[in-house]
């Protein structure tokens, strides 16, 4: 942000529904100023940084991990995206062996590692892309080299300057009948309704465009792609909200603050359970067909 080389874009409507953004409020966090969508109930920075700058950034970051050694346990995380992969394929009862894995210069360094211990049925291709221009040509052309059956995004969507213009290069690149696998933060997770701003989730950066699921349903079916299934299968709601509430100086929420501090494991359980099913967890998962 202090970076005086660095041009920002003003984003003048929503990047999910279109809604003009002088109909949408505006807040502040860490500096940066966002909006919430007043139509589809996305937040979106109001200002975007320019992709290369973005690309740039990330690339220090997986410098600075590699050289602090810190892999983390994310186990968990990469079953539930290869069951992801294996269930779309048997309910569509189409083969997806090619999976192109798109992360914008901020690989998860062990889940190549993961794939090849976990994943015998598919070939994986992982792309990491060097800083790239705003029309991603150098994703274009990967994805031409590699003709993927599948394509899995699971972190970059909400961290790209222009998320459309990501869902235009695949659409236009890949065959018709494509299946894309997009993971997200998701605005209507109850974290965010209930914190808004000052939810601990809310990294500005690392968060330029939250969708919430309409606005993400509104702006696929606008470029043609096909919604095949919709989840928020998000695990961690209940319990950040539950750590913020039973934390000493959190002001008073009605209902809320009544319900956390009273609530035990199972109320919690029961809790992530209903918002999993009701579409109102903090992470979505889209499965789309070109
Ligand atoms: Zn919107």
């Amino acid at each position: 942000m202090l970076d005086a080389s660095c041009s920002w874009t003003e984003r003048k409507a929503c990047p999910a529904c279109g809604q003009s953004s002088d109909k949408n409020p505006i807040f502040s966090q860490a500096l940066m100023e966002f909006r919430r969508c007043a139509s589809c109930n996305s937040i979106y920075a109001a200002r975007s940084p320019q992709q290369a700058t973005l690309d740039r950034l990330r690339l220090d970051q997986i410098a600075l991990t590699e050289a602090q050694g810190d892999r983390g346990d994310r186990e968990f995380e990469f079953t539930s995206l290869l069951n992801w992969i294996s269930l779309t394929e048997a309910r569509l009862v189409r083969k997806l062996d090619r999976v192109m894995d798109i992360r914008f210069a901020s690989q998860a360094l062990a889940w190549p590692e993961a794939t090849d211990r976990l994943s015998h049925n598919r070939a994986w291709e992982f792309l990491l892309l060097e800083p790239d221009s705003n029309d991603f040509a150098g994703l274009r052309a990967a994805i031409t080299r590699a003709a993927p059956t599948a394509i899995l995004m699971p972190a970059e969507l909400d961290r790209v300057a222009n998320p459309e213009a990501l869902l235009v290069a695949l659409k236009e690149v890949l065959p018709s009948g494509t299946v894309i696998f997009v993971a997200s933060s998701c605005a209507d997770g109850l974290e965010y309704e209930i914190l808004g701003a000052d939810s601990p989730s809310f990294v500005p950066l690392d968060r330029l465009t939250m969708f919430s699921v309409k606005g993400f349903e509104d702006l696929t079916t606008r470029l043609g792609l096909r919604v095949i299934e919709v989840s928020t299968p998000g695990r961690l709601d209940a319990v950040i909200l539950d750590r913020y509430f039973k934390s000493a100086e959190t002001s008073t929420i009605p209902f809320w603050s009544s319900f956390f501090r009273e609530a035990d494991k199972n109320r919690l359980r029961d809790l992530q359970i209903l918002l999993q099913r009701s579409l109102k967890s903090g992470v979505m998962r889209f499965v789309l067909e070109t």
